[in-house]
């Protein structure tokens, strides 16, 4: 499912779409505010930001004061962004590589146009219609994102909870991006054992935690995202040795997700 590095790389990728006026739209009234294109269409967009997996159009009207709205796109298991008849991920894992216009949830037609006049700047695609559109939604809870996180907010965040390492790390609320692929790639990096109490880790833990995170993350950014790591999906699947250790790697339920470890090394 896309995690905070897809939607990086789509908010990226959504660059060209600043400056850029709303003409048109069409928005699937399952998983969109009632009479969300009327609120948007005719505003421009200002800037496209990233809180962890949301991407976020802020629109501004007329003169551009701050009565702007922001338009959330959550992408849930298989939401994909396609910008300017582009796909900048293909083929997310767990979906369909098929663009099937009749998966679009959420379409913008903008003026100037793209590069292809024809195509839409914006669709949002999901086959399995998980994700959703918010406006205005309130994020201010989110905990600090992925890409910036020290050891310091993991000592906030996690030495009073006694819940599962990897429950608190894929907590929005806690570090705002990661989900169940990166997490389980951050902790076998880091060494770390995914069912121990979040209050355990010593302050040499969490620093080794946030180093690998800041260490990784611009790798697997680079290399297509979350599904990119040393356990990728065809590791999970397969359950080879670790590459680390050459020990058994294990597939246990833990935080009520599927999570692939190594109980050699991850301590
Ligand atoms: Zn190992």
């Amino acid at each position: 499912m896309p995690e905070g590095l897809e939607a990086e790389i789509w908010r990226r990728a959504a660059q060209p779409l600043v400056g850029r006026t709303i003409v048109d739209g069409w928005a699937d009234d399952r998983v969109a505010p009632d009479g969300l294109l009327d609120e948007i269409v005719g505003a421009t967009v200002g800037a496209v930001r990233r809180i962890g997996k949301v991407l976020l159009l802020d629109l501004t009207v007329g003169s551009g004061s701050d009565d702007g709205r922001a338009v959330g796109l959550h992408f849930g298991m298989t939401g994909r962004l396609v910008v300017d008849g582009r796909a900048p991920i293909d083929r997310l894992v767990y979906a369909s590589g098929r663009d099937d216009p009749v998966w679009d949830r959420f379409v913008l037609r903008t003026d100037p146009a793209g590069a292809d006049g024809s195509t839409a700047a914006l669709r949002m695609n999901d086959p399995r219609r998980l994700g959703h559109i918010s406006i205005d939604a309130d994020l201010t809870g989110r905990g600090v994102d992925l890409f910036d996180v020290t050891a310091s907010d993991l000592a906030t965040a996690l030495v009073r909870r006694r819940i599962a390492l990897k429950t608190a790390l894929l907590d929005q609320h806690v570090i705002a991006g990661l989900g169940n692929l990166l997490v389980d790639e951050m902790l076998w990096h880091a060494g770390l054992d995914p069912r121990r109490p979040a209050n355990t880790l010593s302050a040499e833990e969490r620093a080794r935690f946030a180093a690998t995170l800041r260490r990784r993350l611009p790798i697997m950014l680079r290399r297509g995202g979350s599904t990119s790591g040393d356990l990728s999906p065809a590791i999970r699947g397969e359950l080879p040795p670790c590459s680390r250790d050459g020990e058994p790697l294990r597939r246990d339920t833990i935080a009520a997700r599927t999570t692939v470890w190594c109980p050699h090394h991850q301590r």
